[in-house]
């Protein structure tokens, strides 16, 4: 295909705007992605037309705005090729479907001296959930380590597998480094053990094709936000069998069946697990986003920013003293570096005075700073509407910032 994308660049308005006078030239993309027209239009146009709360109501605008908020769902789980609706939880993000699983899981199926195994490599949304239940239950996180490019040992994960090792929790790529995780071997392995997995899809599910099936997690969850969806929407898919035996993560309104003061009797799949108002109109926004990525196709969009990716890397890695993390062959769209000993924080805000957005610190990921022996990185990451002359102004602009030190 002819990938237009300036043409692309035109459903998001705010990618013409500049900052200091200057083009704006976003490339933190792995934080938040930016939102076409068709979500804001679609999301504004439901609350202008169409909003009404959701589920048991009479009325007609009830019924249409539960219409839209259901046919979400079934877009998300064509999205991820999940097997039924009632695998589709809803959630605010990545952050609140780890927690829910880590909460209930860890209730119903875990006792002291039980192990979760995570990986060295993990966002903070996957390691502190984990660490509130070894608070409360005295869990023990194990973590599978990394080499040096930036790729998991894969080698010696069986061993870590004990008797005690209840449930693996792994982020599919990493926010860092990139890094596309072999999230199936992985599987397999803790399937080989009777052990469900939990995919952090938060970094893959914006950027190439996901098949929950075909992946066999028992967990899959993302955020609507960095997959051009509106903010405070998120999905946790679990396979029916697991779901239906954990227990409900938050009570109220829309996930009963009846309530007395005697006893409660929850709810069937998925609403078990969704309590109070749903966010109905964020879950709409995120609809349209999906349809969006689909018109362009994730194969496209992956070729597109596979592209954007690998030409960075070699453009930034011409530059003297620097250091580019994460040089696993299976990478994705995010590049994160420093260059000699000027510090993240001086790169990024002399970027930003360029009009070059990217992120610096530690992004969520200090065990893993850690083990790079840093207190942070630059970190530039790719979308679909990103171009190769952003990449030539990020790499001009850390050569000018270079010279300056
Ligand atoms: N996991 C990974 C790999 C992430 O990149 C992020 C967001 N940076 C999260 C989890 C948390 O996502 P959210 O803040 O949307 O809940």
């Amino acid at each position: 295909m002819n990938y237009d994308v300036n043409a692309i660049r035109k459903d998001f308005p705010i990618l013409s705007r500049t900052v200091y006078d200057k083009p704006l030239v976003y490339l933190d993309n792995a934080a938040t992605t930016q939102k076409p027209l068709c979500v804001l239009d679609a999301m504004r146009d439901e609350y202008l037309n169409a909003n009404a709360n959701v589920h048991r109501g009479v009325h007609y605008l009830s019924q249409q705005a539960t219409d839209l908020h259901e046919a979400a769902r079934e877009t998300v789980r064509s999205f991820i090729n999940a097997g039924s609706t009632t695998e589709i939880i809803f959630t605010r993000g990545t952050t609140e479907s780890i927690n829910l699983v880590a909460s209930s899981f860890a209730e119903a199926f875990m006792q002291p001296g039980d192990e979760v195994i995570v990986s060295v490599m993990e966002h903070h949304s996957n390691i502190v959930p984990w660490q509130l239940q070894a608070a409360k239950r005295g869990i023990t996180i194990k973590v599978i380590p990394m080499d040096d490019r930036g790729n998991l040992v894969t080698d010696g994960i069986d061993d870590l597998f004990t008797e005690r090792t209840k449930i693996v929790s792994i982020a599919h790529v990493s926010n860092v480094l990139g890094t596309v995780n072999p999230v199936e071997e992985i599987i397999r392995i803790a399937h080989s053990h009777n052990v469900p997995v939990m995919v952090d899809g938060a970094q893959s599910a914006p950027h190439f094709k996901v098949d929950v099936r075909s992946m066999d997690c028992d967990f899959f969850v993302f955020s609507g936000h960095k997959m051009y969806g509106p903010t405070g929407i998120g999905v946790l898919y679990g396979k029916e069998e697991w779901l239906d035996r954990l227990p409900p993560y938050q009570g109220g309104g829309e996930m009963i069946e009846s309530v007395s003061f005697e006893k409660t009797v929850f709810e069937h799949l998925p609403f078990k697990f969704e309590a109070g108002t749903p966010d109905y109109i964020a879950t709409h926004g995120l609809a349209k986003a999906i349809e969006y990525i689909g018109r362009i196709g994730l194969d496209n969009i992956a070729a597109h920013e596979h592209e954007l990716t690998t030409y960075c890397m070699e453009q930034l890695g011409g530059i003297d003293g620097i250091r580019l993390f994460g040089q696993s062959d299976h990478k994705d769209a995010v590049v994160s570096f420093l260059v000699g000993d000027i510090h993240h924080l001086d790169m990024g805000t002399l970027l930003d005075r360029l009009g070059i957005a990217v992120r610096t610190g530690h992004h969520c990921a200090q065990p893993l700073m850690d083990r790079l022996g840093i207190l942070g990185t630059v970190r530039a990451s790719f979308a679909l509407y990103n171009t190769k002359d952003e990449v030539d102004a990020l790499v001009d602009g850390v050569r000018r910032v270079s010279r300056m030190f």
